[in-house]
């Protein structure tokens, strides 16, 4: 049985990482459960399935935890330094990061130091120190399994693989909700047309990133670092179906693809059942429903947000940390309705120009980065 702590367990994922618990109780077991603020569903969830550790980042609301779980034989932390500790405990096996943006970089690093295998959703993590996360990964020998459907359905064709042998991957996007619209009526898009995900349901920030496309940027850089590729041997190309969910080609030209139904249990139930595979108990895809599959190039007119990112990656050092920054900030004031989806886009830009580049950074550096980009985005926001 693994033992398994969750951080984000209020989340998308986390309520997902959840259900596939539920289903599979010889498995896995729930060891540490944490959120930022939803401390309703936290104590829920902390009735249901009996963790040794709950903590709550927002101490406003630890009272309230304790006094609801004072019966049972949990322990209740609040704040970052109790997240830390409960996430590097002994009898924690794996932990599955599913919180969002840049907050998650520090956990997972205390994670990997203490040894523990890795799920990895917070794409913003390899995004943001992709280098150091990794080669922490490799010292610490853990392995970095990835939940991002793209990424999973990577990792699945590679195995058995050479590294050598890769040509290149196909990493695929849906087009997000805005895939059809021209400029002129992208200007006027509010976020709760942007909410509107067409094929998957996803809290609200990868929701806004994906109709803008930077989550298809983000995606590229996170796949860089976990596959240790060139920045040639990535593409990006539109599926609206979402059922192949990403494609390696190698070097004799032969192309392996992972499908399914767009349902992020598969990929979750995957990396924290690798190197086996389970019972999968949700629905199967059936050929009949999908007669066309379909496959066209991104628009980069439309959608500048995906070569914005390409660009930081290639510039690489803390840029790709600065962009991950000042998208955080421009994302929230998207969904405040404070910045048109443009707007975003600006905000982005004029953050690369005036933050300061360090083309070598470590951790420190690295949060001292997010720091100053955030303050300059939210300045021109
Ligand atoms: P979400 O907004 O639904 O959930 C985020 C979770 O993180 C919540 O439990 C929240 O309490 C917690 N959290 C947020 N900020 C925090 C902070 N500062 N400190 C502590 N906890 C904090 O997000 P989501 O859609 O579940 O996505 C989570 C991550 O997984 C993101 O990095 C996203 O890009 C990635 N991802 C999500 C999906 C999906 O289908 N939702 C797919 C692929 C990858
Ligand atoms: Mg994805």
């Amino acid at each position: 049985m693994k033992r398994i702590a969750i951080l984000g367990s209020t989340g998308s994922i986390g309520r997902q990482t959840l259900e596939v618990i539920a289903n599979h109780p010889v498995d896995f077991a729930v060891e540490v459960l944490t959120a930022r603020s939803n401390y309703k569903l936290l104590i829920e969830q902390a009735a249901r399935f009996l963790p040794a550790t709950v903590v709550i980042t927002d101490h406003s609301h630890l009272e309230k935890v304790k006094t609801a779980l004072s019966g049972l034989p949990i322990t209740v932390g609040g704040g970052q330094e109790a997240l830390e500790q409960a996430v590097t405990g002994d009898r924690v096996d794996m932990v599955l990061a599913a919180m969002v943006g840049f907050a998650g970089l520090i956990p997972v690093i205390q994670a990997i130091k203490a040894g523990k295998q890795i799920a990895l959703a917070n794409k913003e993590t390899l995004v943001v120190a992709g280098e150091l996360v990794t080669r922490l990964a490799s010292e610490n020998k853990v392995d970095l399994l990835p939940v991002d459907s793209e990424h999973s359905a990577i990792f699945q064709c590679l195995m058995g693989e050479q590294h050598a042998e890769v040509d290149k991957i196909y990493i695929t996007a849906s087009g997000g909700p805005f895939r059809n619209l021209d400029i002129k009526a992208l200007e006027k898009v509010t976020f709760h047309d942007a909410l509107k995900h067409p094929t998957w349901n996803m809290g609200a920030k990868i929701t806004i990133d994906s109709a803008s496309l930077m989550n298809k940027g983000l995606e590229v850089i996170e796949a860089r670092w976990l596959f240790n590729l060139r920045h040639e041997q990535i593409d990006v190309i539109v599926h609206p179906q979402s059922i192949v969910h990403s494609l390696v080609q190698f070097c004799d030209g032969s192309l392996k693809a992972q499908l399914g139904l767009p349902d992020m249990r598969l990929p979750i139930l995957y990396a924290m059942s690798y190197p086996q595979r389970l019972n999968g108990l949700f629905p199967k895809f059936n050929f009949t429903d999908y007669p066309c599959l379909t496959f066209e190039a991104p628009d980069p007119v439309r959608f500048p947000n995906l070569a914005i990112a390409l660009e930081a990656m290639r510039i690489g050092g803390n840029m790709p940390c600065i962009m991950n920054a000042a998208n955080e900030i421009a994302v929230e004031a998207f969904l405040s309705d404070r910045l048109g989806f443009y707007g975003m886009t600006k905000i982005i830009e004029k953050t690369l120009q005036k933050a300061t580049f360090l083309p070598v950074a470590g951790l420190s550096e690295y949060i001292e980065s997010d720091r100053e980009a955030r303050s300059i985005a939210s300045s021109f926001v």
